[in-house]
């Protein structure tokens, strides 16, 4: 094993791999990457994968955005398949969520997003096989879809391999410190001196700050994806579904699947041996299904297949924490997306690379989401709009 880099990414999940792409491909120098169990062997896997833009942050917008437009070119720009498919995204709104929906729906229009508020009558031109109940308006995104977050993360680990990335699997971290200028990673296979260290570690980020000082609480929650086989009446390619009365949410998944889960990232479970695979609960599964079944009563007999469960990394304001570690110069996080972060993988890739290689991010200003932000207890608010954890 190579015993100094110029760019260590800890972390082989879809963010880690867009990290180190970005980095090698813009002359990062020797750029290593270290996982300790297989690409995208963490929440990526599990990701739904959906691509919205529909944020209350406009750092988030633009971000979302600039993933859309890299998952929707991504052979041309990246090398490889991402899974993209472009189905739209609609959110179903009860009355109490239509204010700050309309103001989401203000800022994406100025700043380019093609989206819009829709009528009932559209919604159900859209799916027809819908009870409306609840629902009083509803947001449309037809440029939306979603992509496959394993296949994704393996591109992005391709790529950076064409571009020269070391990518050592089966390499844990055991922890980081300051060492002169740099950062000493001690690894299971031997210790690695480099000039730069990036955490991409999801809910395993804390453990390892924690040794340079540096308080970032992650709880990592447990969540439950329910797969359906559609009973006749609803379109193969149905788009997206979020449904803010019930809070679940509706993606196909080939041909005549869709799958199930929830907006509220603490709609979840901790264990105590979260990396632990486990099948989901059945009561869960028949929760979810239940919910489908009342929003399209066509769907009373869809079967339930057997689903799965993956582990969302929740800050304490369901945003994530990106950029240096206070007191540790050399080392940078990139973790805790709560629920949310494949879609902002294009981007944060991109931004990490900005702010190591030129001192600072190009497109968005990402000073909100700094790392020491936790322990100066000035976290993110979502103002008066959506609850912000109710948007993952
Ligand atoms: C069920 C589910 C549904 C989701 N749906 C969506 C969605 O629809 N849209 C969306 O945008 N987001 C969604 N997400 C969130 C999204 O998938 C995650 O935010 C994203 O995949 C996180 O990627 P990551 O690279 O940060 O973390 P991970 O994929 O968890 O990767 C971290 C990697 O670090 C490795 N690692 C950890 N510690 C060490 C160590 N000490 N040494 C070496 N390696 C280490 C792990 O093995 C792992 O491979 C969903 C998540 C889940 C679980």
């Amino acid at each position: 094993m190579t015993d100094t880099a110029d760019v260590v990414v800890v972390g082989g999940g879809v963010h880690g791999t867009s990290i180190a792409w970005n980095l090698a491909r813009r002359g990062a120098g020797q750029v290593v990457l270290l996982e300790k169990t297989g690409i995208a062997a963490g929440a990526t896997q599990y990701s739904s994968a959906n691509v919205r833009l529909h944020y209350q942050m406009e750092t988030l917008a633009r971000m979302a955005l600039f993933g859309q437009n890299m998952f929707k070119n991504f052979n041309e720009e990246v090398g490889g398949d991402c899974g993209w498919n472009q189905v739209g995204y609609v959110v179903f709104l009860p009355e109490r969520d239509v204010k700050p929906a309309r103001k989401v729906i203000a800022m994406q229009q100025k700043i380019g997003i093609d989206s819009r508020m829709i009528t009932n009558d559209e919604i159900l031109d859209i799916e027809p096989s819908i009870n409306l109940d609840g629902i009083v308006a509803g947001c449309f995104e037809p440029t939306s879809g979603h992509a496959d977050g394993a296949l994704t993360a393996r591109s992005f680990a391709d790529a950076a391999e064409r571009e020269g990335v070391d990518l050592l699997i089966g390499s844990e971290v055991l922890g980081v410190s300051k060492q002169g200028d740099g950062i000493e990673v001690n690894t299971d296979r031997g210790i690695i001196s480099a000039g730069n260290v990036v955490l991409a570690t999801g809910f395993r980020t804390s453990a390892l700050l924690e040794q340079v000082g540096v308080e970032m609480p992650i709880n990592p929650v447990r969540h439950t994806i329910a797969i359906v086989e559609r009973a006749p009446g609803m379109d193969n390619d149905h788009p997206i579904l979020s449904d803010r009365v019930s809070m679940g949410y509706y993606r196909q998944s080939g041909p005549g699947l869709t799958l199930i889960g929830v907006h509220d990232p603490l709609e979840g479970y901790t264990d105590a041996e979260v990396e632990v695979e486990r099948p989901p609960k059945q009561d869960i599964e028949v929760d979810l299904a239940s919910r489908f079944a009342e929003r399209f009563p066509d769907q009373t007999n869809a079967r339930l297949r057997q689903g799965y469960t993956g582990v969302y990394d929740c800050t304490p304001d369901f945003q994530p924490a990106f950029g240096a570690v206070p007191g540790t110069p050399g080392l940078f996080v990139d973790a805790g997306y709560s629920g949310h972060g494949f879609k902002l993988s294009p981007a944060s890739g991109h931004l990490m690379a900005d702010l190591i290689l030129d001192g600072e991010t190009s497109f968005v200003d990402m000073t909100p989401f700094r790392v020491g932000r936790f322990a100066e207890n000035d976290l993110i608010s979502a103002g008066e709009g959506y609850e912000s954890r109710t948007l993952a």
